[in-house]
């Protein structure tokens, strides 16, 4: 069964799309980290190492569901003929989770795509009678303007693979920054980790649940949030994007729904953020 959190009349799901090894050696995603900082973030998080060594990490969604309807976080790797087959552990299961959860595709009012990698945006279309479609067909789709303008340099294809089929159905929206959802749902604009990447904030005003999307993508950067990621569009950017959104969770004592790590929630540890 999906793990949940409730916020007042919120709920938060997290769903497992897949699970896999990553593609190269994790000394490459994350070249600068230390010795000490690599067992430090395998005591903190077993579950995101096999025992060769390798990074092993999930490929989470989430669905949150408020009165006004469901919006989802994410699609996932996709299903086996998705942009992100040819390097993820596909094909993905996002619909079955769906369905435990007693979400409807249909139930869908709005995407959050945080950000243009494969293994975010997979099950966003679906292939009918050979025509891309949006696998969500009530749904407005939210990408920011600055990641849209990057499509070309993140992923030439997805133009024609998701950016086209979502424009021609009428379903794509472009936000400037940080964007107001709904009364308890923001997103906000944590560029770094891609040129237009954003976040989302579940928040009725005393609890916060803080979506993170990639702005951390293992347990060492959350330990360590000065650990860079290899393929972070901006190091730089993505670590004050990191730091900043932590400290915020970190202050008002509010969970963080990550994509990647092993425990779908979790707190900021105490002593690990570095000042802004
Ligand atoms: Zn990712």
């Amino acid at each position: 069964m999906a793990v949940s959190r409730r916020i007042g009349n919120t709920e938060i799901f997290a769903l497992t799309d897949a699970e896999g090894g990553f593609f190269t050696h994790r000394h490459d995603a994350f070249p600068a980290a230390t010795p000490e900082q690599w067992r430090a973030a395998d005591r903190f998080d077993p579950g995101a190492v096999t025992t060769e060594g390798r990074w092993w990490l999930q490929f989470r969604c989430f669905a949150v569901r408020t009165a006004g309807g469901v919006t989802m976080i994410d699609t996932g790797v996709g299903p086996a003929d998705s942009p992100a087959a040819s390097w993820a552990p596909v094909p993905g299961r996002l619909p079955e989770e769906l369905a435990e959860v007693g979400i409807s595709p249909d139930d869908v009012t709005r995407v959050v795509m945080t950000h243009l990698h494969t293994d975010h945006i997979g099950w966003s279309v679906t292939r009918r009678d050979d025509r891309l479609l949006p696998f969500f067909p009530n749904a407005e789709y939210l990408l920011q303007a600055a990641e849209l303008a990057a499509v070309r340099e993140l992923n030439p294809h997805l133009r024609h693979t998701l950016i086209a089929p979502l424009q021609e159905a009428g379903r794509l929206r472009v936000v400037d920054g940080d964007e107001r959802l709904s009364p308890e749902l923001r997103a906000v604009a944590t560029p770094g980790h891609t040129p237009g990447h954003q976040s989302v904030l579940v928040d009725d005003g005393t609890d916060l649940v803080t979506i993170t999307g990639d702005l951390l993508v293992h347990p060492i950067q959350l330990l360590y949030p000065d650990v860079a990621y290899s393929h972070e569009s901006d190091p730089e950017l993505a670590r004050r994007s990191r730091v900043a959104l932590l400290h915020e969770a970190a202050e008002r004592h509010g969970e963080l729904a990550t994509p990647h790590l092993t425990e779908p929630f979790l707190r900021v540890p105490e002593g690990t953020l570095p000042s802004r």
